[in-house]
């Protein structure tokens, strides 16, 4: 049943779990999902980013509500992943989505000299994510921010890491009336986050806590790279380096007991999903039907889904 994602977040404030936010961008990965979410009895929220609508136009979130409809029992909610413009949280509202990002952290439309794209003034963070949040709520749309900016590459969300300032995270909150907020606490996007030991700035959650009680944190760039799945991938030749690290499961285990509440995953099953492929590719040498390849990534994707389920408390919980 498509909800609201406030309703789920909300839910998961008040019992201290975390709901997976799985971004898809192909059938076998939408399947995936429903299928781990009905196994596991869990809510989920379904995740696709502006690049992903821009790859497949209408059908990937077409594919999620037609997909949900053997699944009536799994609440979800459909969420746009960084939406980079009011134009784009509003066509994803014309999309039937139940909730958008509005990712004004960061200004998508210019570069630096690095080739990142550059913070946006905090007062223009707040001007735009309102103006989405006013469209957004009149029709049910649960909306995110973002305060402080994350590392890495994410699709097309590349930026420098500066930490969420608590304070701005409380003045953020009022005056946008977002549901959910996501803060830099550290993470970064993709497979190689850390080059040692990875130390999320735990006191940030912690103070953003006390000062924004209601409002239930996100946390992105959480995939935790697991070895076994990297060794697996690069035994069946992606090109992927044996120093690939995320964030250790312990430590995000740690932030939802800081009240994170949505979790995004991206990256843990993009491996996973290339492993079973690459995997499966390797053994049926010759064979042409590319089903057997799909399927093996989705059934590697599911083990990860269910995992995450798992490790952050959302399972039995729908
Ligand atoms: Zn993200």
């Amino acid at each position: 049943m498509l909800v609201s994602m406030k309703t789920l977040l909300q839910s998961a404030l008040k019992k201290k779990y975390a709901v997976p936010a799985l971004n898809v961008n192909n059938m076998e990965l939408v399947q995936a999902v429903f299928s781990s979410a009905n196994n596991a009895k869990s809510p989920v929220i379904v995740q696709v980013s502006p690049s992903a609508l821009e790859y497949s136009d209408k059908l990937i979130p077409a594919m999620v509500l037609e997909e949900s409809k053997r699944f009536p029992k799994v609440k979800f909610a459909l969420h746009l992943d960084h939406g980079r413009s009011f134009e784009e949280c509003k066509k994803a509202i014309s999309l039937g989505f139940s909730s958008v990002m509005m990712d004004a952290s960061i200004n998508y439309s210019k570069k630096d000299s690095h080739g990142n794209h550059p913070a946006r003034k905090f007062s223009d963070n707040v001007r735009l994510t309102k103006k989405v949040a006013a469209i957004a709520h009149r029709k049910g749309v649960s909306v995110e921010g973002e305060v402080g900016a994350l590392g890495g590459i994410e699709d097309s969300a590349k930026s420098r890491v500066h930490l969420a300032d608590p304070f701005e995270a409380k003045e953020f909150a009022e005056k946008t009336g977002v549901d959910a907020l996501a803060i830099a606490i550290g993470t970064s996007h993709g497979a190689y986050k850390f080059k040692s030991t990875p130390k999320l700035a735990f006191n940030v959650l912690r103070e953003t806590r006390k000062l924004v009680p209601r409002i239930p944190l996100v946390l992105h760039g959480a995939s935790s790279v697991p070895k076994p799945i990297v060794q697996k991938a690069r035994k069946y030749g992606l090109n992927i380096g044996a120093n690939a690290k995320g964030v250790p499961m312990s430590q995000v285990k740690k932030a939802i007991s800081l009240g994170v509440c949505k979790i995004n995953i991206d990256t843990d099953a993009r491996i996973a999903f290339a492993a079973g492929f690459l995997e499966k590719a390797k053994q049926d040498k010759g064979s042409v039907d590319l089903r057997k390849y799909l399927g093996a990534g989705r059934s590697a994707v599911e083990k990860v889904y269910l995992d995450k389920m798992r490790a952050f408390g959302s399972k039995g919980k729908l």
